[in-house]
């Protein structure tokens, strides 16, 4: 799984761990959240739309969406 470092700006591979919690307006919740290999905060995983930006950037991928400024991000190509 992907996730991504708000911190660092960086995505980057990780098993994750199941996160779950009743939220008292939304109620049962569950989000998969990694620790950063190089800051050590909890990140949660990169949205679908994320990625999916960068497979088909000539479905109106206007370069300017994308807001990975770490380098190792996928979408940039
Ligand atoms: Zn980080």
């Amino acid at each position: 799984m992907k996730f991504m470092c708000e911190t660092c700006s960086k995505t980057f591979e990780a098993e994750g761990t199941k996160r779950e919690w009743i939220d008292r307006t939304y109620g049962p919740c569950s989000r998969w959240t990694a620790i950063c290999p190089d800051c050590g905060v909890e990140c949660q995983m990169v949205p679908t739309a994320h990625l999916q930006a960068g497979d088909f950037d000539d479905a109106g991928m206007d370069g300017g969406s994308c807001n990975c400024g770490g380098g190792s991000c996928s979408c940039g190509n």
